[in-house]
């Protein structure tokens, strides 16, 4: 069983070092969070298998990583200056702002309430007697665009000319970038770019933990393929992705894939699908895959004035502008649905209640913890040494835990997600027979709660593989 509400993974997130309220000791920013020190080994775990599948063990990917601030060319070129928009809507009376499409989505559904033109968004507001989620009034202003794009200004004079946006999206590094990385890397078709980095939306009405915040993280791939090709690309990278997610344990029961309507199709794209997960409020998109043609390398083209096409190395008459499929995660969304998909609670025959966080091996932030049964020195330094050999002679993260007793210390395991826990005893020392023979430990299985006994080469071999 997943999470079954959200504060109680908050919560676990907050105690357990994984994800604190962004500047805590000044009262916190709205909707800013900091990954603390389980949180950030987590989501760089997420983002090593996500590179090591889509980007190493393929031959037909490449990666890359552009500077959030580009030129202001850009955002105009995709189209971002005049189309990021969303429906702002105020409350006369307590003056707060939303989102006007999302308060419509529960009475209309997601699609109905996307479609929606600007002027429709206020009269059926009214209509269907929407209520302001502060202050339970029905009092609207008319729907107004709102750009979501975060602007700046670079260098030491304000004003026209030094105006500049935080990137809204990663995917513009990469189309940017296509001449540079066909040239020096002498790439054939079909082909991607993969990028993971910081992007920053003006989100009108942010919230549910880290799953709409205004500043997150992408890992994106524009997939560059022959025009006429990307219909069936377009199935592979679906199936990847989704195989990609059961892959690290997620249920299929929790996940599915929404097809956009044409008038909800945003202004580059020919057919987007979404996967969806079934977060604790409701289903919310994990993960977009768009058909984007060649809006982007025509616009990029037009805007810059440069030749973006492609040339067939076997036939150089053959010049045109690729087709791109694009497969874009939320990075902060795919390690909130890991947290939530990972969390249990569990009565033990005991009837007591453990918390678990059962992540998928590969995810947890330590793959060990060492735990010395007591405080006693020689007993932390035989600890010590088996400690050091593990990380000398592995690739493994291991914690090392002494503070607290045992029991306590399992708990704490079990709530970080540490698969597997080793406890050293007097028996390891040679001097209580009972726990064990001289050089043995315990090892421990989160999931299962299984002890065996073995020795420390037994466990070393174990280890290794
Ligand atoms: P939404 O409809 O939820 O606003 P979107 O369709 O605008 O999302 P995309 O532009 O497709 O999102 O961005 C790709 C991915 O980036 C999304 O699938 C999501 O995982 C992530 N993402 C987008 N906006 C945010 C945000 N404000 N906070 C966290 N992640 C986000």
């Amino acid at each position: 069983m997943p999470a079954a509400s959200l504060d109680q993974l908050v919560s676990l997130c907050k105690r357990r070092g994984f994800i604190f309220p962004g500047s805590d000791i000044y009262g916190g920013l709205a909707n800013t969070w900091d990954y603390g020190p389980l949180g950030v080994e987590l989501k760089n775990r997420v983002k090593k298998h996500w590179w090591d599948t889509f980007v190493r063990k393929r031959p037909d990917m490449v990666g890359q990583d552009a500077a959030i601030l580009m030129n202001p060319k850009v955002w105009e070129a995709s189209g971002h200056v005049s189309n990021f928009n969303d429906p702002l809507v105020d409350c006369k009376n307590c003056k707060q702002r939303f989102r006007g499409d999302k308060l419509l989505e529960e009475k209309l559904g997601v699609e109905a309430a996307a479609v929606l033109k600007l002027d429709q968004v206020e009269p059926m507001l009214t209509a269907e007697k929407i209520p302001c989620p502060s202050c339970k009034k029905v009092a609207w202003t008319p729907a107004k665009k709102f750009n979501l794009m975060f602007k700046t200004q670079q260098g030491v004079i304000e004003g026209e000319g030094s105006d500049i946006y935080l990137r809204p999206e990663t995917a513009q590094g990469i189309f940017v970038n296509f001449r540079n990385i066909v040239d020096t890397m002498r790439m054939r078709l079909p082909f991607g770019v993969a990028q993971i980095g910081k992007a920053f939306r003006n989100e009108i009405t942010p919230g549910n933990f880290t799953f709409r915040t205004r500043e997150f993280e992408q890992m994106e791939i524009e997939y560059f393929v022959e025009p006429g090709t990307e219909a069936e690309h377009f199935e592979q990278w679906k199936d990847a992705v989704w195989q990609w997610f059961l892959g690290f344990g997620i249920d299929k029961d929790r996940l599915r894939v929404r097809e956009h309507g044409k008038d909800e199709l945003s202004h580059y794209s020919n057919r987007t699908i979404d996967i969806e997960y079934l977060f604790p409020w409701g289903w919310g998109e994990l993960f977009g895959l768009a058909n984007r043609g060649d809006f982007d390398l025509s616009q990029h083209e037009k805007f810059s004035g440069q030749d973006m096409k492609f040339t067939d190395p076997d036939d150089a008459t053959k010049k045109f502008l690729p087709h791109v499929v694009e497969p874009s995660f939320g990075c902060d969304r795919s390690v909130l649905t890991f947290l939530l998909e990972a969390y249990n609670e569990e009565t033990l025959p005991n009837g007591e209640t453990r918390v678990v966080m059962k992540f998928d091996h590969r995810l947890a932030p330590y793959d060990l913890a060492i735990l010395p049964l007591s405080k006693k020195e020689h007993l932390i330094a035989k600890a010590e040494t088996l400690y050091k050999k593990i990380i000398q002679e592995t690739d493994l993260v291991c914690d090392f835990d002494v503070t607290g007793s045992i029991g306590k210390r399992y708990r704490r395991q079990d709530e970080i997600g540490t698969p597997r826990a080793i406890t050293v005893d007097f028996g390891t020392l040679g001097e209580d027979e009972k726990q064990g023979e001289k050089d043995t430990v315990t090892i421990r299985d989160r999931d299962t709660l299984k002890q065996e006994r073995l020795s420390i080469g037994a466990l070393m071999e174990k280890l290794r593989k």
